[in-house]
């Protein structure tokens, strides 16, 4: 079920492509990201802040689907699959006792923005976020730590660790 080329849906119809009935959209990185390009400084940083927000509600959506989708035991292994998959980059997790560590190579917001001022890779961190608060079951933060958009290098580097003075529910 891990695959997601072959899971989607194509619904002519409807014009629309599906993920197990949650909506997915195709469109040009730099399409995308151009959007952020445009802006000043300010805006673009709270347009980030905003982005991975998004992500992580709505992205942690299907993160949460595939989390309780008991064919698939490992969610480390389904969201990597599903990143792939999606164009997202190819993505290596690293789980440890508190915290997740993502290297993604070939992040397609870094390609598709281009030498910014600031880490970029936003929906990456949302997605993240919500990842690591299905595996530690504790509010986390998620931050982006070196963006290959700003080094012009292939990898983002990322990582997801408890909030402070968060406890583990029982
Ligand atoms: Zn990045």
């Amino acid at each position: 079920m891990n695959d997601i080329v072959a899971r989607l849906e194509h619904n002519r119809e409807q014009s629309e492509i599906l993920d197990g009935g949650r909506r997915c959209l195709l469109m040009r990185p730099d399409v995308l990201m151009g959007m952020l390009r445009g802006l000043d400084e300010t805006t673009r940083a709270q347009a980030l802040k905003s982005f991975t927000r998004s992500a992580y509600e709505h992205g942690g959506r299907s993160i949460h689907a595939y989390a309780k989708d008991a064919s698939e035991p490992n969610l480390l292994d389904v969201v990597c699959a599903t990143s792939a998959g999606l164009g997202w980059g190819k993505w290596v997790i690293e789980a440890k006792r508190d915290r997740l560590r993502l290297t993604v190579h070939n992040s397609p917001f870094a390609w598709g923005h281009g030498a910014p001022s600031c880490p970029v890779c936003a929906p990456i961190v949302g997605i993240l976020q919500s990842v690591a608060t299905e595996i530690l079951a504790v509010p986390v933060v998620a931050e982006e730590l070196a963006c290959g958009a700003m080094s012009k290098g292939p990898t983002c580097e990322f990582v997801a660790y408890r909030q402070a003075g968060s406890q583990k529910e029982t």
